[in-house]
């Protein structure tokens, strides 16, 4: 992974099937969640099964084929409000993945009012779940590579934007910033990032926000 991508280059990258495995679950999680991009998808995937698929036959190893088959298990039922769909709040390719939901997720504080499960390195990418507390910030960080965030409770706000269930933030080396937690309740989801965090920023604030004031 490497440049700036737009969600919809995310997408049309993630039918092509060139992602990494947890970028491409992520997307994959993010489709599960958004039906008028998996609509989109869905369109890239009849346009590109008219060549790319047959051009490039790619032997599957065990960890694809048991992707593949998470990718192509039944449809979820489209529902008209995707969070009531389903007891859980993981969309299925996540729960699949990491093994659990959202109520079994092994937490770990890292910070006051920030925890966080790490999935592991996968694929290259660093993978984690998180959990932020309502109204905390995130201290301000640039980012030594490509760092996706697929948000599957609460919402976040920080320079670009509004991210609230469903959405993708995505941020690389250009973008410093700054994520806080709306104060309704905890942000939780699901990040991967091909390279580490730096912090950035006056110190003083840094400190704070590794606090948590
Ligand atoms: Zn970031």
């Amino acid at each position: 992974m490497s440049a700036v991508q737009t969600a919809d280059s995310l997408i049309a990258s993630h039918v092509a099937g060139t992602l990494p495995l947890p970028a491409h679950v992520l997307v994959a999680a993010h489709l599960q969640l958004n039906n008028d991009n998996r609509a989109f998808a869905g369109e890239l995937e009849r346009l590109g099964g008219l060549g790319l698929s047959q051009a490039r036959p790619v032997a599957l190893s065990d960890r694809d084929r048991r992707l593949a088959s998470v990718l192509d298990g039944p449809a979820p039922a489209a529902p008209s409000h995707p969070q009531e769909a389903r007891d859980g709040l993981f969309p299925p390719v996540l729960r699949d993945f990491v093994g659990f939901d959202v109520a079994d997720v092994p937490w770990r504080t890292k910070m006051p009012g920030f925890r966080e499960h790490d999935v592991g390195e996968i694929d290259g990418c660093h993978v984690s779940l998180f959990w932020i507390r309502p109204g905390r910030a995130i201290p301000a960080h640039t980012h030594g590579g490509l760092e996706l965030t697929l948000v599957l409770d609460g919402a976040f706000n920080d320079v670009n934007g509004r991210y609230a269930r469903g959405d993708i933030s995505i941020a690389d080396e250009t973008v410093e910033h700054r994520p806080v937690a709306e104060k309704d309740r905890p942000c939780i989801g699901l990040a991967v990032t091909d390279a580490p965090l730096r912090l950035s920023g006056p110190l003083g604030r840094r400190l704070i926000d590794i606090v948590g004031g």
